[in-house]
Formats: C-alpha cells, structure tokens, sequence
C-alpha cells in the first residue's frame, strides 16, 4: 500500500481519518464487484470501516478525490474499465488463467533460468 508510512499507519482515502493499516478497508470507487476495476490501482484505496461500511465508500468524497489526483478524466476511466467485463468471453478468462500460470510457472523456474544464464 503506497499510502501507508513507516509507522505502518495509513490515511483514510475519504475522510483523512488515519489509523493503523490492519484496522483500514480496501475501498472501492467502481464496486468490487466488476473484476476489471477490482484490483485496479486508481480504484483502490486505503479507507477507515467507518467510511467503507458506514458511509458506503463515502463516494462523493471518493469521486471528489480521484478528481484532484488524478484528473476530471479518471471517472470515466474507471467506468470505462468497469464495462470491459461485460466483453469479456469464456475464452478471455481462459487466456488470462493461462497468462497467469505462466507467469507463476516462471516464477517458479527464475532461480535455474538466473543459475543457467551466470
Ligand atoms: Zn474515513
């Protein structure tokens, strides 16, 4: 998390409240629910249960602060990206289960592959 300090405490993405990381949310501005968004930088950030849970995501303020940091455009990003799923065919999981078994395959063989190359 990019937001967290060395104390190990984060700020709250919506309301500035700050707390240590444990006690924080993964909020979302686009719903967990769409995977596209899901794990996305821009759409996660670090924010207090009471704003996650309470306040629903405390979206105004959310939107608000995408807005500031990243521009007037990144709303329309995310939701942009957010429909993607709706595209996605059985054989574009497919192809992503696969990219992602690669890329754990490779990870697996790094140390011989770095052993071979010296
Ligand atoms: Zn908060």
């Amino acid at each position: 998390m990019s937001s967290m300090d060395y104390r190990e405490m984060c700020t709250c993405y919506t309301c500035g409240k700050v707390a240590h990381y444990k006690e924080m949310h993964c909020c979302h501005y686009i719903s967990r629910r769409y995977l596209p968004t899901r794990y996305h930088e821009k759409n996660t950030k670090p924010g207090c249960p009471y704003c996650n849970v309470y306040l629903h995501g405390n979206l105004d303020e959310y939107a608000l602060r995408l807005v500031k940091e990243y521009g007037p455009e990144i709303l329309e990003e995310l939701n942009s990206l957010k429909h993607k799923i709706l595209k996605l065919s059985t054989q574009d999981y497919e192809d992503l289960i696969d990219e992602y078994k690669d890329k754990l395959k490779s990870l697996d063989t790094q140390p011989a592959l770095n052993e071979k190359s010296l």
